[in-house]
């Protein structure tokens, strides 16, 4: 190699911090995806789920770019995130903790301008508590369950919460919500079946505000809508449902680097276990992203990468930091030390890879791991 490519090369490890794995977050489609919910949605408010570090694509950069676009109301599922994301946003952003609070965080909660959204009369009493204690009334939205029996006030609850609310409470309610468990099944049953339990409780609890859909419920229609919505999968570029052509535009590429190539002769094993024996001849190349990096072992001798438009099926058996791939269909020398090959982009989306490791968008993206070098752009 000449002086003039080895110190190029130098400068790009060096930008990089060596990594051999790129993951791209497109933060304008991400803006555009925003601006589609709000345009679906109008004139009901869009807020952003961006729990796991917003789905691991960096809460940060994600709930400044939202910002940007008009976005006031962003979800955490922990309060730990909500602390992270609390100085990264102007004061009239509000931060909620979709799981609530730990007993013992209350007073640092109010402190700090993040809401808890309280999900049972224990956490009510602890919020109380906090607000008799800071001799003030203290903000907090009231999810209810309607069906999903995870998070939020039971039905048992109820009649407790109301009289609670009656006897001048130093709680203030800001709205009310609950969340769906089968929004993506445009036909599903148990979607007219919450939104109709939802109505009951809002009649139960009147004069307060809705949030209901997340990014599935954005596409059930009006009724779903609320006066808040909560997307989250949506924004990132995953499939809001199962049913339809994904509406949204794709937010994150993912591309890795070849770390070696062989070439291998018929009976040659491949990989951990020898799981995988050549059949024929075969060029393969290794890539340097594994479990760790969050291709799940479920994509051995299952998945694949691409390069130009070609498709390298994953040979064997997904290592921690590596997976070899088939590339006998590229021309010899396509691929050699240094090259990069496709795991996310214009020929392999989200859903393709998700569906081949036997799991869901979601999944796929908070798995990603933080040894890839990211580019905003
Ligand atoms: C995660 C979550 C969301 C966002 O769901 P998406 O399907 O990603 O849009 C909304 N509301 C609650 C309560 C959640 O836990």
């Amino acid at each position: 190699m000449d002086s003039d490519i080895l110190v190029s090369h130098a400068r790009t490890a060096a930008i990089t911090q060596g990594a051999t794995g790129y993951l791209g977050i497109d933060l304008a489609a991400l803006g555009r995806n925003y601006r589609k919910l709000v345009s679906m949605l109008a004139p009901v408010c869009a807020g952003a789920v961006v729990k796991a570090d917003a789905y691991g694509l960096g809460a940060e950069q994600v709930a400044k770019a939202l910002y940007a676009q008009g976005c006031r109301h962003f979800f955490v599922a922990q309060f730990v995130e909500a602390v992270r994301l609390r100085p990264m946003l102007a004061q009239d952003a509000q931060i909620f903790v979709l799981n609530g609070l730990q007993p013992g965080n209350e007073i640092a909660c109010a402190d700090m301008n993040i809401v808890p959204v309280l999900n049972s009369l224990a956490q009510w009493q602890q919020w109380s508590a906090a607000a008799r204690a800071l001799k003030r009334c203290l903000p907090a939205v009231l999810q209810f369950d309607t069906g999903m029996s995870r998070l939020g006030f039971p039905p048992e609850e109820r009649a407790d919460l109301a009289t609670a609310l009656r006897n001048g409470a130093n709680i203030e309610g800001l709205f009310i919500m609950s969340h769906l468990a089968s929004a993506d099944e445009t036909d599903g049953e148990q979607n007219s079946d919450q939104l109709a339990e939802m109505s009951c409780i809002a009649e139960e609890f009147p004069g307060f505000d809705v949030s209901f859909a997340n990014s599935g419920g954005v596409f059930l229609g009006k009724a779903y809508h609320g006066v808040l919505a909560r997307p989250g999968i949506a924004l990132y570029g995953g499939a809001p449902t199962a049913a339809t052509v994904n509406p949204m535009e794709p937010v994150v590429s993912l591309d890795a680097a070849v770390i070696q190539t062989r070439c291998v002769s018929p009976g040659t094993k491949v990989g951990y276990g020898g799981a995988h024996v050549a059949q024929r001849e075969m060029r393969l190349a290794t890539i340097a992203a594994g479990y760790a990096d969050g291709l799940p072992r479920s994509l051995s001798d299952r998945g694949a990468v691409y390069y130009k438009g070609t498709r390298l099926p994953i040979v064997g058996r997904v290592s921690m930091d590596s997976i070899t791939v088939d590339m006998s269909a590229l021309p010899e020398g396509a691929l050699t030390l240094g090259s990069l090959v496709e795991v996310l982009g214009p020929h392999q989306t989200l859903e393709d890879i998700a569906r081949d490791a036997d799991t869901i968008s979601y999944e796929f993206l908070t798995g990603l791991g933080d040894r890839y070098h990211r580019q905003y752009r």
